[in-house]
């Protein structure tokens, strides 16, 4: 265990972005049901992650980490759910063969309930109220009332999260990610694209493969490999309150893990070094993403990165970089260097969405494909420069049909935003953007 840390030594640490709660009786009430409740994941299942992050790391696999930029708790019926996991398991498929390497599917998912924010307050229709925190902590009505935090959501976010989980779990084992159904969906989504003839080379390869392995006498449905998927969760570990009374001792190893989630992440705005944040986690044993935005530093990264993984252990952390189209070359090439000089084992995953965000005529939070897609193709480039890994993508997508980033083989336009836009914080990739997208990335990986 990690020196002087204990499950609640974060609480002798200044914690940004807490909720203010009007009764800390009432959270004291939550907390403690929380602690009593059983783990939605187990530490067993965390090293696995951790083992398969140590083969990224090392440029064996690739990572995808993909989902909402915040989960809703009207938005958890069976149909979101499974039009999520649908598109993670066909851009996975597509990724797969592009790296031919194993691909590590994690989703923003099953527990992402709850945002930083960059204000405290908003304006909206002339009111000043609460910005909205996400659903663990209030409510997205824009109305003063309803964005008073109330502690009883995170029993709500911890029920929902199971739920989703429970949900997840048999859709990935049951039958439903068999290869030859996720590879028929692609075929469908390339004759509907309008830029199919794009990445009909690659799908046509895949399907060919697919057939040629039935062949062989291998029938998808006899084998665990070609119809079975490992889906781990994630979340940005932001609520303290609620990260520490879902984390446990292992019985089996006396380490301390988050069961919340396989792996957390703290966000760019959380990961001050003397913070508690950095703290809590530094004292888990669950992989865990460290944001590392434009404001980090060679030095502040140094240091962050020895308190977070002062075994030097494969597969710790994760360090997901999102610097934006127009400053990655800058930003990116010298915390290469300085953690190559280090010798720190991290993976490099790239988030191309939160660097790329800017606000549309229309008043819509938005990221174009092109930006987004230019930020990957830069990641790429430079680590291959470096002679690093570009160990993952990871995204803010959703299966469904939304209009909130532009561009892509349908060419979204500022003009369509409003048409359905339904995201409760950040744009994200719709269904068909986030396919094109991994055809892109998986002609990368091939070069
Ligand atoms: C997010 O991932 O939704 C987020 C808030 O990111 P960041 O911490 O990188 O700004
Ligand atoms: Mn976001």
């Amino acid at each position: 265990m990690q020196k002087d840390w204990h499950l609640d030594s974060w609480r002798d640490f200044a914690a940004a972005q807490q909720p203010e709660y009007p009764d800390p009786k009432e959270v004291e009430a939550v907390l403690a049901e929380l602690r009593q409740q059983p783990p939605l994941v187990f530490a067993g299942e965390c090293r696995k992650l951790k083992a398969k992050l140590a083969r990224v790391a090392a440029g064996e696999a690739f990572l995808l980490q993909g989902g909402d930029c915040a989960e809703q708790f009207s938005q958890n019926h069976a149909k979101i759910i499974r039009e999520k996991l649908r598109i993670l398991l066909q851009m996975a498929v597509v990724l797969t063969y592009g790296s031919l390497k194993p691909v590590v599917k994690v989703g923003r998912i099953a527990g992402q309930y709850a945002k930083p924010r960059s204000s405290p307050t908003e304006r909206i229709g002339g009111v000043e109220m609460a910005s909205y925190k996400g659903d663990s902590v209030n409510s997205f009505e824009p109305t003063p009332q309803e964005r008073m935090p109330d502690p009883n959501r995170l029993l709500r976010a911890y029920h929902q999260s199971a739920s989703t989980l429970n949900l997840l779990r048999a859709f990935t084992h049951g039958g439903y990610a068999d290869l030859n159904m996720v590879n028929a969906w692609n075929l469908q989504f390339v004759k509907n694209s309008p830029l199919g003839l794009d990445y009909e080379d690659l799908a046509t390869e895949i399907h060919r493969t697919l057939k040629f392995i039935e062949a062989c006498g291998i029938d998808s449905r006899r084998f665990p490999q070609l119809n079975q998927v490992d889906l781990y969760t994630s979340h940005e570990g932001l609520l303290l309150g609620y990260e520490s009374a879902l984390t446990r001792c292992d019985s089996l190893t006396g380490d301390w893990y988050n069961v919340g989630a396989h792996m957390v992440w703290i966000g760019d705005r959380t990961r001050q070094l003397d913070g508690a944040h950095v703290e809590y986690f530094r004292g888990i044993n669950n992989p865990i993403g460290l944001k590392v935005g434009p404001t980090t530093d060679g030095p502040t990264l140094v240091e962050l990165i020895k308190v977070l993984n002062p075994e030097n252990e494969a597969g710790r952390l994760v360090l997901i970089t999102r610097f934006g189209a127009a400053k990655i070359e800058e930003l990116l090439p010298p915390l290469i260097r300085v953690v190559k000089d280090n010798g720190f084992q991290v993976v490099w995953c790239c988030d191309p969405m939160h660097g790329n965000t800017y606000k549309a005529d229309t008043g819509h939070k938005t990221r174009h494909f092109s930006d987004i897609l230019q930020e990957l193709t830069l990641f790429f480039a430079i680590h291959r420069q470096e002679g690093t890994v570009p160990g993952g993508v990871h995204f803010e997508l959703t299966g469904a049909n939304v209009t909130e980033c532009l561009g892509g083989a349908a060419d979204l336009k500022e003009e369509h935003l409003a048409e359905s836009y339904e995201t409760a914080c950040d744009p994200r990739l719709n269904a068909a953007q986030s396919l094109e997208m991994a055809f892109k990335i998986a002609h990368m990986l091939r070069q």
